[in-house]
C-alpha cells in the first residue's frame, strides 16, 4: 500500500463547492505531500465548467465521478436537489472508499454542508469526518446559534424589529439571513436546524476565511459554550491559475486595451440568473454610468435567481435577451460575454478596477486576494449576508437599493457603478481592500495565521490511526 498520506474530499454538486475544496486539495499535496481524491457525485453528465478545471488537477490529485444519479421529477428547489444528490450517492460512495482504504493510506473524508451523511460513512471505514464550510465565520456563528434562536424568537426573524447582533459581527436584520431561515414552517429550515445539529460530529471545521476578515467571530468561534469542534480557518483559498475557457482571449485581450482600473466586471457567479425586467434595468444602467464595463451575461429567468447552478452555460444565446440596440451604443466601452468568463484571470488585470458581484463567498474571497473594490448584489443563498458583512462591517463594497418591488433601477446602477470608479466613496472602498488584499497574502505566507491552521490539520491527518 503507498504510505503518502491521502484524504479524499467530498463536494456537492455546484462549482462554488468544487473550486475552494480543490484548492485546499492541492496545498495540502503542494506544502505537506499528501496525496487526495476528489470524489464527485452528481445527478447529470460533468459540466464544462467542472471538466475545465478538473484539467487543472497535479497527478497526485485524483478525480472519481461517482455514478450519477436519478433525481425524482417532482423537486425543483436547488437545495433539495444538492441534499438528494448526496444522499443517493451514499452507496457508491461507500464501495469507492472501500477500494481507496484498501489501496491508500486514507486519513480524513472532507465534506460541504450538504454532505453531512457521508461521516457515518467515513467513520465506519475509520476514518475522521471533516466539514469544510464554503462560507464565512459569520455564516457558521450564525448556524451554531441557530437551535438556541429557535428556541427564543416567536415568529419571522425577517419581521424581527431589531437586527440580530452575533458577538464580534456586524449587526443584520432577519430579512438578510440566509435563504431556508426566511421561512420557519417550510422544510428547507426544518433541514437546516438537522443539519447544524450533526456539524459536532465533525472532528473539526476548516474554514475558508481568516483572521484579519473575521477577527471577532472567529474569535467568538473559539467559545467552548458551542459545543463544536475546533475550526480551523485557511482561507483565502482560491483558485489558482487559470480554467481558461473559449472567451478567454477575447476579454482578456479586450481588457489589456483599457485604462488601469477603469473597468468594472459584471458577474453573478456560477448560477445567478436575473429577471427580465432586472436584466434590461442594468443593462441601461451601466450604459447610463458612461463607464467601462466587461458583463458574462446569462439567459434572465423570472422564477429563480439560481437558474444556472446546476450547469452556468445558458441554454438559450443570453445576449439576445438584452435591450435593443444596448451592445451597438456600448460598443467599445463596454463588453458582454456569454455565459462564463476566466474570473480570476479578470479579477488580477491590471484594467479592473471593481466588480459587481453577487457575493458568493468565492467571489467575494478572489475579489479580496486581488484588491478590488465590490459593488454587493446578493441574489440567494447566504448572499445577502455577505452583502451586509462587505458594506457595512468592513465597508470594503457598495450597495444599491432597490425599490418596493425588489427592482434595483437604472438611474442607482448608474451612479453606484460611476462612484465605485470614479467617486470619492469608491477611493475609500478600494484604499481599504488594498489592505485587506495585504493581510491574505500575510497569512498564507510561511508563519501567516492560515498556513499554520493548515499544518495542524496536516499533522493530525498525518498521525491518523498514531495518536
Ligand atoms: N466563476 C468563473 N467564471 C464565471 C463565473 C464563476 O470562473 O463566469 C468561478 C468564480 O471564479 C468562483 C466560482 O466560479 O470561483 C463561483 O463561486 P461563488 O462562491 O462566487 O458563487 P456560486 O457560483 O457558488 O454562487
Amino acid at each position: 500500500m503507498d504510505q503518502t498520506p491521502h484524504v479524499a474530499f467530498l463536494p456537492s454538486p455546484g462549482m462554488g463547492h468544487l473550486i475552494p475544496l480543490i484548492e485546499l486539495a492541492k496545498q495540502l499535496v503542494h506544502h505537506h505531500h499528501f496525496s487526495a481524491t476528489i470524489l464527485i457525485p452528481s445527478a447529470a453528465p460533468p459540466t464544462k465548467a467542472q471538466k475545465t478545471v478538473l484539467q487543472t488537477l497535479p497527478k497526485t490529485i485524483h478525480q472519481i465521478f461517482l455514478p450519477p444519479v436519478q433525481l425524482p421529477n417532482d423537486i425543483n428547489n436547488t437545495e433539495s436537489q444538492i441534499f438528494l444528490t448526496m444522499t443517493l450517492s451514499l452507496p457508491s460512495l461507500k464501495s469507492t472508499l472501500s477500494s481507496l482504504t484498501a489501496t491508500t493510506h486514507l486519513a480524513a473524508l472532507v465534506v460541504d454542508p450538504f454532505g453531512l451523511e457521508a461521516f457515518d460513512v467515513a467513520k465506519e471505514f475509520g476514518l475522521s469526518p471533516y466539514l469544510f464550510f464554503s462560507s464565512t465565520a459569520m455564516v457558521l456563528l450564525f448556524c451554531l446559534n441557530l437551535p438556541k434562536l429557535d428556541e427564543t424568537v416567536t415568529g419571522e426573524y425577517r419581521d424581527l424589529p431589531e437586527p440580530i447582533q452575533l458577538p464580534g459581527c456586524v449587526p443584520v436584520h432577519g430579512k438578510d439571513l440566509l435563504d431556508p431561515v426566511q421561512d420557519r414552517s417550510h422544510d428547507s429550515y426544518k433541514g437546516l436546524l438537522r443539519n447544524i445539529k450533526q456539524f459536532g460530529s465533525a472532528e473539526g471545521i476548516i474554514l475558508n476565511s481568516f483572521v484579519d476578515l473575521e477577527e471577532g467571530a472567529l474569535k467568538a468561534l473559539q467559545d467552548e459554550g458551542l459545543g463544536k469542534p475546533p475550526v480551523y480557518p485557511v482561507g483565502p483559498l482560491i483558485q489558482a491559475g487559470s480554467i481558461e475557457g473559449l472567451e478567454r482571449s477575447e476579454c482578456l485581450q479586450w481588457l489589456d486595451g483599457q485604462p488601469s482600473d477603469s473597468v468594472v466586471f459584471v458577474s453573478f457567479g456560477s448560477g445567478g440568473t436575473l429577471s427580465q425586467d432586472q436584466l434590461n434595468e442594468l443593462a441601461l444602467g451601466l450604459e447610463l454610468s458612461g463607464q467601462r464595463f466587461l458583463w458574462v451575461v446569462r439567459s434572465p429567468n423570472d422564477k429563480s435567481a439560481n437558474a444556472a447552478f446546476f450547469n452556468a452555460q445558458s441554454q438559450n444565446d443570453p445576449l439576445s435577451f438584452l435591450p435593443k440596440g444596448f451592445m451597438e451604443r456600448t460598443q467599445g466601452r463596454g463588453l458582454v460575454v456569454p455565459s462564463w468568463a476566466p474570473q480570476i484571470e479578470v479579477l488580477s488585470h491590471r484594467a479592473t478596477g471593481g466588480f459587481l458581484t453577487h457575493c458568493g463567498w468565492n467571489s467575494t474571497l478572489e475579489s479580496i486576494v486581488h484588491g478590488v473594490p465590490l459593488i454587493a448584489w446578493p441574489l440567494y443563498a447566504e448572499q445577502k449576508m455577505n452583502a451586509v458583512m462587505l458594506t457595512e462591517g468592513l465597508k470594503v463594497s457598495l450597495r444599491p437599493k432597490s425599490d418596493e418591488s425588489g427592482l434595483v433601477g437604472r438611474e442607482e446602477i448608474a451612479e453606484i457603478v460611476k462612484s465605485l470608479i470614479e467617486g470619492e466613496d469608491g477611493k475609500k472602498v478600494r484604499q481599504r481592500m488594498d489592505r485587506l488584499k495585504d493581510a491574505a497574502a500575510k497569512v498564507l505566507s510561511e508563519d501567516g495565521s492560515s498556513a499554520k491552521s493548515l499544518s495542524d490539520l496536516a499533522f493530525k491527518w498525518k498521525n491518523h490511526g498514531n495518536i
